[in-house]
């Protein structure tokens, strides 16, 4: 038996909505004699509690959080609440806290129709990009000089560390080996020519120790351009925290949208926990409605799985909701489906449990 206690957040909007699905999934694991069991502890922090308390989480939060083995996070987000506050003090400061410098995002097109590209029956794409996730373009870093005044200048600084380069990369030469994939970094080297001028060095130096990788290096513009037009020539892609947001929403667009899209916040030395979240945000124009897709929220839940080390599981999710997509069913609005947000997880739930 192993046990697994994770802390949820299912924060605002649709994010409760989503994250009761992916609970029901890892319950029914449990119930499937996998030898998983695992307990749930359910924290109410978000925007609500902040108009509420006048902060994000509870002062001792990131305490309370410490002792588990993971975070399963919904959404955090709120009209009237500025992104600011909400992402800053309660997601970011997870992520930064518990050092998760890697965010994994797989992009892979469960299904032909999901694609708004052409010759979509030829459309393999199936890659995973690992962006970095603690500094670099979003360390926070700048000044805003003469403020107000017409000679005011605004500085924001790119942050590269040693450390924070060379352990994402090293991640994504271990990652395209272990799976025997290639690795392709993004950068910018002939712009950007202090900070992606290192991230190219160490690409190349830490290569040297992985002779087996076939690797190649793309400037983001050409990147993003293939992403749209040749996204199958991508298999693990490492880039910097910016570039890293912008190219894995040109993926989500490009497999089926926001409904789809996960992101794991992974710190490797399991010194702390990882953290589990689908992309989107709260989606309040559709909250409490009932037609939040989960499935984003689910294909986290395997991705959780994985972390684990319970790969089985984490794949038996994974070909679950290959499954549902292909049978059209049970797909929420976002997917042009008829089916409420539970009636997709119930489904699952009962697909899942038959697999076995
Ligand atoms: P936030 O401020 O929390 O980031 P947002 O308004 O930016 O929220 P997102 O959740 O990021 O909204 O998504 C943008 C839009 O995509 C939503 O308004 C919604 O219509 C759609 N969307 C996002 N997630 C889902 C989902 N799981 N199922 C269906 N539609 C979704
Ligand atoms: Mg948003």
């Amino acid at each position: 038996m192993r046990h697994f206690n994770i802390a949820l957040i299912p924060g605002d909007g649709i994010g409760p909505e989503v994250v009761a699905e992916g609970v029901n999934v890892l319950k029914a694991i449990e119930e499937l004699d996998s030898g998983l069991t695992f307990s749930f502890t359910a924290f109410p922090w978000g925007c609500e509690y902040y108009l509420e308390h006048g902060r994000m989480m509870e002062e001792d939060g990131i305490d309370k959080l410490r002792k588990f083995d993971a975070i399963y996070l919904g959404a955090v987000g709120y009209p009237g609440v500025p992104d600011h506050i909400s992402l800053r003090e309660l997601l970011l400061r997870i992520r930064k806290t518990f050092d998760q410098y890697v965010n994994l995002r797989p992009i892979s097109l469960l299904d032909p129709s999901l694609t708004p590209l052409k010759d979509k029956t030829e459309k393999d794409i199936d890659m995973l990009v690992i962006r970095e996730n603690s500094e670099g373009e979003y360390a926070g870093a700048g000044d805003r000089l003469f403020k107000g005044n017409p000679e005011e200048v605004v500085l924001q600084t790119g942050v590269f560390s040693r450390k924070g380069t060379d352990r994402i990369i090293r991640y994504a030469y271990e990652e395209a080996r272990r799976s025997n994939r290639t690795l392709t970094s993004i950068s910018k080297g002939n712009a950007l020519n202090y900070s992606m001028v290192f991230w190219d060095e160490v690409f190349e130096e830490i290569g040297k120790e992985y002779p087996d990788v076939t690797t190649y290096s793309y400037l983001v513009d050409a990147a993003s351009l293939y992403f749209v037009t040749d996204p199958e020539r991508f298999e693990v892609v490492v880039t910097s925290n910016l570039f890293g947001d912008i190219v894995t929403d040109i993926g989500a667009g490009i497999t089926g949208g926001l409904g789809l899209a996960t992101g794991a916040n992974i710190h490797p030395e399991k010194k702390y926990p990882s953290m589990f979240e689908p992309v989107h945000g709260s989606a309040p124009d559709i909250a409490g409605k009932g037609m939040a897709n989960p499935i984003a929220a689910i294909w986290s839940v395997s991705q959780m799985l994985d972390f684990f080390g319970e790969e089985k599981w984490g794949q038996a999710v994974l070909d679950t909701i290959k499954e549902m997509i292909g049978e059209t069913e049970y797909l929420t609005p976002d997917l042009e489906g008829n089916a409420a947000t539970s009636e997709v997880g119930d489904q699952f739930v009962k697909k899942l449990s038959k697999k076995q």
